[in-house]
């Protein structure tokens, strides 16, 4: 792997053929993600496509030059040119194949997959997803010297660090931002000797060896599986959601809101990520329509009257949207008044929606037993139907969701797997 800096790039990248370059920085745990997975591909790819790297903060002129504005950040450049589609943020093992093997004659291509050689590690417990409740159980159990991988799809922090601030997470006296805060809780548990696998795709699952499979080729067998996979949203399922996803609606104030300064926005949904979502929004946008199904809002009173004294705010209750159209730079809402049959339409710049979640449990093969709303039932020790298998957090059917029940599950899982284990 070779390390470049500014200066070198004309020779070293535009005129040396195929190269992937990667814009990394320091304190950057997205990076830290990356790093492994960049070097175990350079040994694939290596005599194909010339991996390099460049230090961002000190080669600042030519990451602007370029437009990049985050670390990690990969390029691919084949004869000069830049080429494929830039990665950046949580970047996954199989998008960097796809576009190294684009780059490549596809014989090339299988021939080089037919060296791959699929591995084993072993542990002895697998935590399957690092929000809240997972990043306490690797803490827990690493402080008992219990040898422990977290593994995730996603980046480390979960829901939390998506939220814009957390005001109810004890031990601090004001609000903090939801990114330092799990920020702080995934250092912490990797400070400890945790290993981390993050961004990685989780191909597989045998809840009953224990074992599982990331990213096609590495199976990590333990002795026990936590499960704190957590929910992702809801969607309306109404025509033209899902072609519009992330192209003008969205399901993350945290993340879009700020693309709509002095914009118009609706929001859909009246329970309190809506609403608390929605005065974050407030921050940003001019007009914030509130569209809900029912005559008054589900979320706390505090967290109501906070939106509905904020002059940006807008409210259609007893409104559903009925589809979604992209007209010109304009979205569609199409709305439907559910005590007059009434159909209408609103034309806003985006459409932010918050209508509930769904606990993530598609990979489990519908082996666990589950509550009549498809979470995951545990006993009071994190226990599932299946021996050696706990589930913690959001993921788990129970009453209240929130960071702080959901540390409190990692804790007790992980309490009652070290005392089994040490037996
Ligand atoms: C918008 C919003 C605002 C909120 N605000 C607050 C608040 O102010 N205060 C509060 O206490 N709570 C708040 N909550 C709730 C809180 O965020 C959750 O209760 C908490 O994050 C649950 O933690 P968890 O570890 O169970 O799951 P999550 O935080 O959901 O984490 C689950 C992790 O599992 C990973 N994952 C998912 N599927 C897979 C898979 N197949 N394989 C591997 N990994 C996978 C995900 O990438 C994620 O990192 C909020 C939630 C939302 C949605």
């Amino acid at each position: 792997m070779k390390e470049i800096e500014s200066a070198d790039f004309e020779s070293q990248v535009l005129q040396a053929g195929k190269v992937v370059l990667d814009f990394y920085s320091t304190e950057c745990p997205p990076c830290e993600a990356l790093a492994p997975k960049f070097d175990s591909l350079a040994e694939i790819y290596g005599k194909d496509i010339k991996f390099m790297k460049v230090y961002r903060q000190k080669n600042r002129d030519l990451a602007e030059k370029l437009g990049v504005f985050g670390s990690p950040t990969l390029i691919f450049f084949d004869g000069g040119k830049e080429t494929g589609i830039r990665l950046t943020g949580g970047i996954k093992r199989s998008d960097i194949m796809f576009n190294l093997n684009a780059m490549l004659a596809p014989e090339r291509v299988t021939e080089l997959k037919s060296n791959l050689k699929p591995f084993t590690s072993e542990y002895d417990v697998a935590i399957i997803g690092s929000g809240p409740g997972g990043l306490t159980a690797g803490l827990y159990l690493c402080q008992a010297r219990i040898n422990t991988v977290l593994i995730d799809t996603g980046l480390p922090g979960g829901h939390v660090s998506l939220t814009h601030q957390v005001s109810n997470y004890p031990g601090f006296i004001d609000p903090q931002p939801g990114y330092m805060l799990s920020h702080n809780m995934s250092e912490q548990t990797k400070k400890c000797g945790s290993e981390f696998k993050v961004a990685v795709d989780v191909t597989h699952v045998d809840l009953k060896k224990k074992e599982i499979v990331i990213d096609e080729y590495e199976t990590i067998q333990a002795k026990k599986i936590i499960i704190a996979t957590g929910t992702s949203p809801n969607y309306l399922n109404v025509p033209g959601e899902k072609e519009l996803k992330g192209k003008g609606i969205s399901y993350c104030a945290t993340c879009d809101a700020k693309y709509y300064g002095d914009k118009e926005v609706v929001v859909v949904g009246g329970g309190n990520s809506a609403v608390e979502e929605a005065e974050f929004i407030t921050k940003f946008a001019t007009k914030v329509t509130m569209v809900h199904q029912f005559d008054k809002f589900q979320a706390n009173k505090q967290a109501q009257e906070k939106l509905l004294a904020n002059p940006r705010v807008n409210v259609l209750l007893r409104h559903e949207p009925r589809y979604f159209e992209r007209k010109g730079d304009k979205m569609a809402v199409g709305l439907e008044n559910l005590n007059t049959g009434e159909k209408s339409e609103l034309l806003t710049d985006g459409v932010f929606i918050f209508v509930g979640l769904k606990p993530n449990i598609d990979l489990f093969g519908g082996l666990l037993e589950l509550d009549n709303w498809g979470y995951l039932k545990t006993d009071e020790d994190m226990r599932t139907s299946i021996d050696g298998v706990y589930a913690v957090g959001d993921v788990r059917s129970k009453k209240y969701r929130q960071i702080t029940t959901a540390i409190a599950d990692g804790t007790i899982a992980a309490i009652n797997i070290t005392r089994e284990l040490d037996n």
